[in-house]
């Protein structure tokens, strides 16, 4: 064997997105043991920064050891137990994942059936609630399957009437739009490292409610999983009554992390948003002039993750292995449904600046050009151009 020597790639997909060079360099410091005092001080940071990340006073905050969907398999193994009903608003693949996921904690679910495309409809949600004693509403704030946007609050709000749990799924979201778990009333919420937050992949962003938390110490029989079963990893997250042996924690993963914290606490999360929307406007501005159209309707766009349709005649991977080939440029495709319909361009974190906008643009109508489509590299930049400012 030899060592890996990872390609350089410009990471424009639906995650990860760009790591940058500060967060990489805090993944190669010196591995302290996960008890060591200055460790401890370390995670009492990142709890603290991801409660005002996410606007989580008075839940327990924490990143769970694996991937965003290990945040989605805490809040349903943790809520749900056999038997109960979980409803699920379906508008494309996490809202599905959500749906397998519950129906394997045993729950009766619920499907809130939307098209792909378009955001979880509040009407919709409410008249399936209405009648029912139902456990959990999950929906997916920032669907990357399909780059829209749901308004969390009203949402949570029909939720909390009806008497149900709600478990609303900010991966993509987290760092990209404002995610409020306190002001929308959110009993969980989970996130991923490697989307607006621009850290490497393997950690989720977790909060969960007071109310969620009475709703877990009450369960009639315990979690069916041990990693994430929340009253123990709480033991040694909560660092209520000493912090003892659970498992050990992806220690330089969390150094990664706690930068990534750092460089957003740094920039304001409000100006993070900001120029998150700005790139997308501006990206959309130069994909409209080079005669191209998004997927969703303008006001349920996510900033972050923006569904290009694929023009006809075109040949949507060969697009994208050129822009890969030539310009080390990563983009995303469409996934079920959408499949060879959509190309997916994320504007995640440190992936959402000018110069990846422009570098997208330039990408994208050369790859087109080269497939006979009208060559409109020129009118792109100028519209983006125009917008950057
Ligand atoms: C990426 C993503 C997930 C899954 O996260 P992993 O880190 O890939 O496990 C879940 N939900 C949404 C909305 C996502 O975008």
């Amino acid at each position: 064997m030899k060592s890996f020597d990872p390609p350089r790639r410009i990471l424009m997909g639906p995650g990860p997105s760009d790591v940058s060079p500060r967060v990489l360099a805090a993944l190669s410091r010196p591995t302290v043991g996960h008890l060591d005092p200055a460790f401890q001080g370390l995670m009492e940071e990142i709890k603290d920064a991801l409660s005002r990340l996410m606007n989580a006073p008075g839940y327990a905050c924490l990143p769970l050891p694996a991937p965003g969907t290990a945040g989605m398999e805490a809040a349903i193994m943790n809520l749900l137990e056999p038997g109960d009903v979980a409803a699920v608003a379906v508008n494309g693949q996490f809202g599905e994942r959500m749906v397998d996921m519950a129906g394997r904690a045993g729950a009766e679910v619920l499907r809130i059936e939307h098209d792909w495309g378009t955001p979880v409809d509040a009407q919709k949600v409410a008249d399936a609630l209405k009648g029912r004693k139902v456990k959990t509403l999950g929906f997916v704030h920032a669907e990357t399957s399909t780059g829209a946007l749901s308004d969390p609050g009203p949402l949570c709000a029909i939720a909390r009437e009806a008497g149900a749990l709600t478990i609303v799924d900010c991966v993509t979201s987290l760092g990209g739009v404002p995610v409020d778990a306190a002001g929308w009333g959110a009993d969980v919420i989970y996130s991923g490292t490697q989307k607006c937050l621009s850290a490497p992949p393997g950690l989720s962003p977790f909060a969960m409610s007071p109310r969620a938390r009475e709703a877990v110490a009450g369960r009639k029989e315990k979690a069916r999983n041990w990693l994430l079963d929340m009253g123990l990893i709480m033991s040694y997250w909560g660092g209520e009554g000493g912090r003892t042996y659970h498992h050990t924690a992806p220690i330089n993963a969390l150094y990664g992390l706690h930068e990534a914290l750092v460089v957003i606490e740094e920039e304001g999360l409000a100006a993070a948003h900001a120029r998150h929307r700005a790139m997308h406007e501006a990206l959309v501005a130069g994909l409209e002039a080079a005669g191209l159209s998004l997927l969703v309707a303008p006001g349920h766009r996510l900033p972050q993750l923006n569904a290009v349709k694929v023009p006809d005649g075109i040949d949507e991977a060969q697009v994208r292995s050129r822009m890969l080939a030539k310009y080390s440029l990563e983009i995303g495709a469409g996934l079920g449904p959408l499949k060879g319909q959509i190309w997916r361009i994320g504007l995640m974190g440190a992936s959402a600046t000018p110069w990846h906008v422009r570098l997208c643009l330039t990408a994208l109508t050369e790859a087109l050009a080269a497939q006979n489509y009208p060559d409109a590299g020129k009118a792109a930049l100028a519209a983006a151009e125009a917008r950057l400012g």
